[in-house]
């Protein structure tokens, strides 16, 4: 913890007269790279009489095994002894994680089986933009959506409020507040900050962070496009804001030597191509979180080539063109081409795609285009793929769509894998942890209670199976074919 605090710049010292232990359920590394995280962060540490120290998942720790006691970077205090834990869940399988830290915390993971002696749980993040039901068991409340103003008048409303139950009736009447005990399974409206609010920004910049060293800040909120599986498409929060090119200059540190420009949709930022070359000028390494590949003229990518860029990363998305326009992608092979012959003349090592695969209607022919069209583009510059098999989320006009099934997945990879061989860099995620995700993604309570099982039996795979397989009378939503 010592060497990791010393290696930070921009950690912000106080000491608040209201403490929240402001945890990350995943390790350090994952924790410091998340711009959110470090947003509710510094929310908490410039609110008046508000401050919070850190905390995360051990970096040894092991689901099945007991999490070592969780105390907080800051001031080494045990978590439990905080009024408050606060933590930032960002997709489903980090449910695992939140279960471990509240372990490591001394406290039993299930909010029915904890009293008012412990930590109020509050909760948060990505993962409230589409399905935090799983949440459920285990935080007392969750904030919903943009939650950086938000989290301070909750925590206000923590700290003036006696009592678990007038504090959980205080924070259920606020209108984007979600406290499972009173509202069941029903879920409030997202909050949404102003513009104003805007951008998010890190203010510590961590060595050990898994953006080594980065400073983090956000380009635009939101994405003006309408990709059919996507949480964070144009209906959600009123689509994309963005945060004009000299307010996010100036907010940049001059001596920040490696800067990361964050968003759903970074490329789409009308300045994009000038904030590179500006913050190049300036001697910074520059990475951007999202490239979408309409955007990658040859200006861009030169740009991002002088930015310190080997491998060009885009979203290649489906498999086939049929398959894309299905998800209402602008992304066309002719873009695809172009960011290639792009990544070759600036000398790029490589262009980097990702994909999806187990799309709805998806066949075995959709998979051969992919094999013929990443062919070609390798003979162009050196291609890998990125694949993740397609998970259905709420939010989304493919909630209803089925997971496609472990079996069927794995033998769409197995056919790209075999096609591209010695031609194509292929990696995947793993389809079973994808089905994992697809329970969780449309789950409630008993599919959250289920991750609190699955972890104590060790949190493998089988454990996961066979926890979500004990439910009692699925519902219609759950039945996700595990195989086909
Ligand atoms: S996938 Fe990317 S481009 Fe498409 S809607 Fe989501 S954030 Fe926007």
């Amino acid at each position: 913890m010592q060497r990791r605090l010393a290696s930070e710049i921009g950690a912000i010292d106080k000491h608040g007269a209201f403490g929240v232990a402001l945890v990350y359920p995943s390790a350090y590394g994952a924790g410091m790279a998340s711009l959110g995280y470090q947003r509710i962060y510094r929310a908490l540490m410039e609110a008046d009489g508000l401050g919070c120290e850190r905390a995360f998942l051990d970096d040894d720790a092991k689901p099945g095994e007991p999490h070592p006691p969780l105390h907080t970077y800051e001031s080494n205090r045990a978590v439990g002894d905080f009024p408050v834990l606060a933590v930032s869940v960002a997709y489903e399988l980090e449910i695992a994680g939140l279960t471990q830290v509240l372990e490591g915390a001394g406290l039993s993971p299930l909010r029915e089986e904890r009293d008012e002696r412990g930590p109020f749980v509050l909760g948060g993040g990505p993962l409230t933009f589409s399905n935090p039901v799983p949440l459920g068991p285990f935080c007392d409340a969750v904030v919903m959506g943009e939650g950086e103003r938000l989290v301070v008048d909750v925590v206000r409303v923590l700290e003036s409020v006696r009592g678990r139950a007038a504090q959980l009736a205080a924070l259920a009447a606020m209108p984007h507040v979600w406290v499972p005990a009173l509202h069941g399974e029903a879920l409030p409206p997202l909050a949404q900050v102003d513009d104003a609010d805007l951008p998010a920004w890190g203010p510590i910049r961590a060595a050990e962070a898994a953006l080594s060293s980065m400073f983090l800040i956000e380009t635009s909120r939101g994405c003006s496009r309408g990709c059919t599986y996507c949480v964070m498409r144009r209906s959600t929060n009123g689509g994309m804001r963005i945060v004009p090119e000299d307010e996010i200059l100036g907010r940049i540190p001059l001596d920040a030597k490696r800067v990361g420009l964050v968003g759903a949709a970074v490329s789409d930022h009308p300045r994009i191509v000038s904030i590179v070359r500006t913050l190049t000028a300036r001697g910074s390494e520059v990475g951007l979180s999202s490239l979408r590949p309409d955007k990658l003229k040859i200006e861009f990518v030169q740009a991002l080539k002088q930015a310190g860029y080997r491998t060009l990363t885009t979203a290649m998305d489906g498999p086939s063109e049929r398959m894309r326009k299905q998800l209402d992608r602008r992304a066309e092979i002719r873009h695809l081409e172009a960011a290639a012959e792009n990544a070759r003349a600036v000398k790029m090592d490589r262009l980097k795609l990702y994909l999806m695969v187990g799309l709805p209607g998806e066949t075995d022919e959709d998979i051969d285009e992919c094999v013929r069209f990443s062919s070609e583009l390798s003979r162009i510059v050196p291609i890998a793929l990125g694949i993740a098999p397609f998970c259905p989320k709420r939010n989304t006009p493919m909630v209803d769509a089925a997971f496609a099934g472990i079996d069927v997945v794995e033998h769409r990879l197995e056919r790209l894998r075999k096609g591209l061989r010695g031609r194509v860099d292929v990696r995947a995620t793993s389809a079973k942890w994808a089905w994992a995700e697809a329970v969780l993604a449309q789950g409630g309570f008993a599919e959250g209670r289920a991750v609190l099982d699955a972890v104590r039996s060790g949190g493998r795979f089988a454990d996961y199976k066979r926890a979500f397989g004990a439910l009692d009378a699925p519902k219609p939503r759950l039945r996700l074919p595990l195989t086909q």
